[in-house]
């Protein structure tokens, strides 16, 4: 049996026990296999293994793995973070980017679409040490920009918590993360319910689903550690 598919069956069966220790449902968490840096030799082997949704960070490798690996029940989700000249490559393959983080950048994809895309807002907890995604202080701003887009369909709320060896010290940004999606839908400043909350790693990914993670976002337990350094945009 191929290493890949090992991994693969051992963290979907992590993921079902965390769901099942707080008393979730397993359909609710959705793992999203992240391959940056990695061969699309090893995607496939992925795919073979039955996964269908992986996550890329860089859009020069998004572009080639998507035409390499071009099944049409591959669901490819973008995940790092996404420069405006960038967008019309990524806009055709996506079926979602979890990295909005400016209206900007809401708008250059807005006009690129020419269907629905899901999107996620990626908030920034971690204050000066993470340099990725809006501060939570901004993120009303930019629902306020979706709510009149009519490709964007704004689905939830992402964050990187900032890198801590003890992946017990992720916990409060996810808790943070939930209590935020909780209270914009209280506040109902957008038409429709968010729903996702994409959250946790390879090192944190069970603490995210205790806190209601309803995706993660896995690379290194299931295809390998990554050289540092490697991976262009
Ligand atoms: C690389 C990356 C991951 C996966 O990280 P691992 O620790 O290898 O599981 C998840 N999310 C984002 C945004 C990433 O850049």
């Amino acid at each position: 049996m191929s290493q890949i598919k090992v991994n693969l069956e051992e963290i979907r069966r992590r993921i079902n026990a965390a769901v099942k220790r707080c008393g979730r449902d397993p359909g609710e968490v959705k793992l999203i296999a992240v391959g940056k840096t990695k061969p699309v030799e090893l995607i496939r082997e992925a795919y073979e293994a039955g996964q269908k949704v992986f996550g890329e960070n860089y859009v020069q490798e998004l572009k080639q793995k998507a035409e390499a690996l071009a099944e049409g029940d591959v669901e490819w989700h973008f995940i790092g973070h996404l420069q405006r000249n960038k967008v019309k490559y990524v806009v055709p393959i996506i079926k979602c980017i979890h990295s909005l983080d400016s209206i900007r950048l809401v708008e250059e994809i807005e006009k690129r679409a020419d269907r629905k895309i899901d999107c996620l807002i990626e908030v920034n907890l971690g204050d000066e040490e993470s340099k990725t995604g809006i501060e939570k202080e901004n993120v009303y701003k930019l629902i306020e920009a979706l709510k009149s887009m009519k490709f964007l369909n704004l689905k939830g709320l992402m964050t990187i918590p900032p890198y801590d060896p003890h992946p017990e010290k992720s916990r409060p940004y996810f808790k943070q993360l939930a209590k935020l999606m909780v209270e914009i839908n209280n506040k109902k400043v957008y038409p429709f319910k968010l729903t996702e909350l994409s959250m946790g790693m390879t090192e944190d990914f069970e603490i995210a689903i205790e806190e209601g993670a309803t995706m993660v976002r896995v690379g290194t337990a299931i295809f390998g550690e990554r050289k540092l350094g490697t991976g262009t945009n």
